[in-house]
């Protein structure tokens, strides 16, 4: 069976204002849904047409004469893991064993928070910013295009999409803007927890409030 365009985690006004309902019109049902379409007419009848998308990711990301493949499928899943990524009322500091996992990581959620939105600015181009659990270990990474820590072997636990058309309506060309949103007020630390195998916790806010 072809893949489908997965559906949004929330409704399409649920971001706003931080990411407005126009800008996830556009990227969902345009931008995720012809990367979903390309990928199924690149492989009908090749022997990727079976696989699941993360076998496909993996099996073409070293090979040049499958790049189209590969973007397309990297590009679907990447796009599926930024949708979890974010949560209406998310950002802010996480609680539980995700915080201490941070604060062992990087010495503390500020030091992380300065480290992604680094990442995120200096990243030349099209790409994504990261953070991943490799083998036990917490690490920020920055890729170009559709490069995706999954075929790396890396555990993706969030997701910020800093192509252009992420951000640009609501941004224009202030990323770091956007990635700076993106932790203060969307990153689902819920789902980032639930990738470690952690309990969703009480969030914590900076202010140090319970919500
Ligand atoms: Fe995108």
């Amino acid at each position: 069976m072809a893949f489908q365009l997965p559906k949004l985690p929330y409704a399409y006004d649920a971001l706003a204002p931080h990411v407005s309902k126009d800008t996830l019109h556009y990227h969902h049902d345009k931008h995720h849904k012809a990367y979903v379409s390309k990928l199924n007419e690149l492989i009908a009848g090749t022997n990727l047409e079976k696989k699941s998308l993360e076998d496909i990711i993996v099996a073409t990301a070293k090979d040049e004469s499958k790049e189209k493949i590969f973007n397309n499928a990297a590009q679907t899943w990447n796009h599926t893991v930024f949708w979890s990524s974010m949560s209406p009322g998310g950002g802010g500091e996480p609680g539980g064993g995700m915080m201490e996992r941070i604060e062992k990581d990087f010495g503390g959620f500020d030091a992380f928070k300065e480290k992604f939105v680094k990442e995120a600015v200096d990243q030349f181009g099209s790409g994504w910013t990261w953070l991943v659990d490799d083998n036990g270990k917490l690490l920020i990474r920055a890729t170009h295009d559709a490069m995706t820590p999954l075929a790396e072997g890396q555990s993706v636990l969030l997701t910020c999409d800093v192509w252009e058309h992420a951000y640009y309506l609501d941004y224009q060309n202030e990323r770091e803007k956007f990635v700076k949103t993106f932790l203060d007020n969307l990153a689902n630390w819920d789902y980032a927890a639930s990738c470690l195998g952690f309990e969703p916790h009480e969030k914590v806010r900076r202010t140090g409030t319970r919500h």
